[in-house]
């Protein structure tokens, strides 16, 4: 197998206060992956650590086997709807020009080829004739389309998503899900924070089910287990039952 994450003792807080608790797991290279649990669980905390977004209290981190500094490149993140400051003036192809900096360089301007392989990125999530509107204008759909066009020009082998499918239309859902499934057969790796159940079977191959610990990481229907998945959702039960009883 070749490791596309492995994590050895992780534990990460804020303000003294632990959100990441002994997290070791070790994921390989050309599958796509869920991480669930619920609301407040980690999951986001989990992604950022990875990328050393936030600084971690413990632990160690490789990604394709080398520490993060020698492959940032190679890792493409799409952050969280509300992470992203949506009022700030860039259009839509400036956005997805970005991904080309590892390539480009902060400090060069992008070339002719850049913006073609940008306007080609665009393209391929269907998007090309927005390429001027600014991205506040955009619906989130279109937004996390514009994020994953961004992406793709990043030319990433490693895919990390926070809840990509949040707030969006079933169009654009339907077409993010099947470039990260088309991503995937080319044996890039797919991480995906994801809240919707439902659909956890049919999009991935493998699932993470977080709750502060690493509760279980295995196939989906290792993972998808009532009494496996009551260790994470325990604590929202008596809502859950509140909700139920009030229909
Ligand atoms: P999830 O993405 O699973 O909903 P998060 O990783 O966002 O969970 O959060 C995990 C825990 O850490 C939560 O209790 C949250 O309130 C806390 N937390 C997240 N970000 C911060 C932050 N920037 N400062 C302080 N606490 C935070
Ligand atoms: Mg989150």
């Amino acid at each position: 197998m070749k490791p596309a994450i492995t994590v050895k003792d992780l534990y990460v807080s804020y303000h003294g206060s632990e959100a990441l608790h002994n997290i070791n797991f070790s994921i390989e290279q050309g599958k796509m992956y869920g991480i669930i649990g619920p609301n407040g669980a980690g999951k986001s905390t989990l992604l950022k650590a990875i990328l050393e977004l936030i600084p971690r209290d413990k632990g160690e981190i490789h990604l394709l086997e080398k520490p993060l500094r020698e492959i940032r490149k190679k890792i493409a993140y799409v952050p969280q709807r509300n992470d992203i400051d949506w009022t700030f003036p860039i259009n839509v192809l400036d956005t997805v020009i970005l991904g080309t900096y590892p390539e480009l360089g902060l400090l060069r301007r992008p070339k002719k080829h850049h913006k073609d392989w940008a306007f080609h990125c665009l393209e391929k999530v269907g998007m090309e004739s927005f390429y001027k509107r600014q991205i506040g204008e955009l619906s989130g759909g279109q937004q996390q389309r514009i994020f994953l066009a961004r992406a793709l020009a990043q030319k990433a082998e490693l895919f990390c998503l926070d809840e990509p499918f949040v707030g969006i239309d079933v169009t654009s859902e339907e077409m993010i899900v099947a470039i990260l499934q088309e991503l995937r057969n080319l044996g890039k790796t797919i991480l995906v924070v994801h809240h919707d159940l439902s659909k956890a079977d049919s999009y991935f191959n493998e699932l993470m089910l977080l709750n502060k610990e690493l509760i279980q990481i295995g196939s989906v229907s290792e993972v998808l287990k009532p009494d496996v998945m009551m260790k994470a959702y325990e604590s929202q039960l008596p809502f859950l039952q509140m909700k139920r009883g009030a229909i």
